[in-house]
């Protein structure tokens, strides 16, 4: 529940109310902006009556959430904070969501010293902001090869060091988190196999480290939404969205990249950074540029792209990793269009 107080309401009319709201055994989050303060009410609201409310001195509107979600929605983002902002998330200096296009790349799995190095080498030149690399690999086949593990973390924190760029890894089960915070990998991607994995989402709502959270390929937007809002109301705001690609029943493409998921939540629905992984979303490195020219006509703040210094070579997802001059293209075309439309959309 979000109450509008006058512009004209006075300091006590102010405490009187916060202290009555508290008297419900509420938490309120207080916004005071240049023509007026806004409180939020945290915590489920359904016994406060409105009319109630309305009839408090210094009270102007009060809205009543029609969202499961409320911390991470437009309706109450847009509300609180003087309205009309959306959030901008630092991940050790690189911001996502800020007005710009931010590209996270690298290999699906970290490989080798050699391969993540040449890797950070290619992703640094072709201007990316953030590089990515699996540790732990969340494989469908159990006969797959999962990845070199700590292994993993520690060649890719050296390379953060090396090349001077904030670093990426999955973490796949709560066990994990302290290695991930030994290594300081800078952001913790929840992968599409986890992304209702709500141990470990409530686990990163401890925490302060900045969340890539990826959508379960079968989960609907607003649910979704749901899961990143366990993450923000458990304490951690530091959350990034990513579209996938979604389950369909079309087989030619990995999955079906959900551009409608992008704008909606661009759009409408929240003031989270959303960003596209079109190389998962497809499977198919031909259609990994024209998939992330849709997301960023759809809306999305950032891209995270798959590359390989040598593609046919990789050990996991060889199908859709690009190379060099392919990653340089896709980035320029993508930050290109992001450009071009924030000037005539
Ligand atoms: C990945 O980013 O390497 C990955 C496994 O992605 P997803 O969870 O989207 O399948
Ligand atoms: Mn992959």
């Amino acid at each position: 529940m979000i109450i509008k107080m006058r512009k004209e309401a006075s300091r006590t009319e102010l405490g009187e109310l916060i202290d009555r709201i508290r008297g419900f055994g509420h938490e309120v989050d207080v916004s005071t902006g240049t023509e007026r303060v806004v409180i939020g009410i945290k915590g489920d609201t359904t016994k406060i009556s409105i009319d109630e409310v309305l009839g408090m001195a210094g009270v102007e509107d009060v809205v009543r959430m029609s969202k499961p979600y409320k911390l991470v929605s437009q309706e109450y983002n847009m509300s609180m904070n003087g309205g009309g902002k959306y959030s901008t998330i630092d991940v050790s200096g690189v911001k996502i969501g800020d007005g710009s296009l931010t590209i996270m790349a690298g290999p699906c799995a970290v490989e080798s010293e050699e391969q993540i190095n040449a890797s950070a080498e290619i992703v640094k030149q072709a201007g990316a902001n953030l590089l990515r690399g699996g540790a732990f690999k969340p494989r469908t086949g159990p006969y797959s090869w999962r990845g070199l593990g700590e292994e993993g973390l520690r060649l890719l924190a050296e390379a953060r060091e090396k090349y001077a760029i904030p670093v990426v890894s999955e973490i796949t089960s709560e066990s994990q988190l302290e290695l991930f915070k030994k290594y300081g990998i800078d952001m913790l991607q929840v992968g599409s196999r986890n992304g209702r994995n709500y141990d470990l989402l409530d686990l990163l709502g401890k925490q302060e480290i900045p969340v890539l959270l990826k959508r379960e390929m079968g989960t609907p937007v607003e649910e979704y939404l749901q899961c990143a809002e366990r993450i923000v109301t458990t304490g951690n705001s530091n959350v990034v969205l990513c579209e996938r690609g979604i389950n369909s029943f079309d087989k030619y493409c990995r999955n079906c990249h959900d551009v409608n998921a992008i704008s909606a939540i661009k759009y409408e629905l929240s003031n989270l950074p959303v960003m596209s992984d079109p190389s998962h979303a497809t499977g198919k490195r031909r259609l990994v540029l024209p998939a992330a020219l849709a997301a960023v006509g759809a809306g999305a703040d950032g891209l995270i792209i798959e590359m390989h210094p040598t593609p046919e070579k990789a050990r996991t997802d060889a199908f859709q990793q690009v190379n060099q001059p392919e990653l340089e293209n896709i980035i320029s075309l993508s930050r290109g269009t992001y450009n071009y439309l924030r000037q005539h959309m």
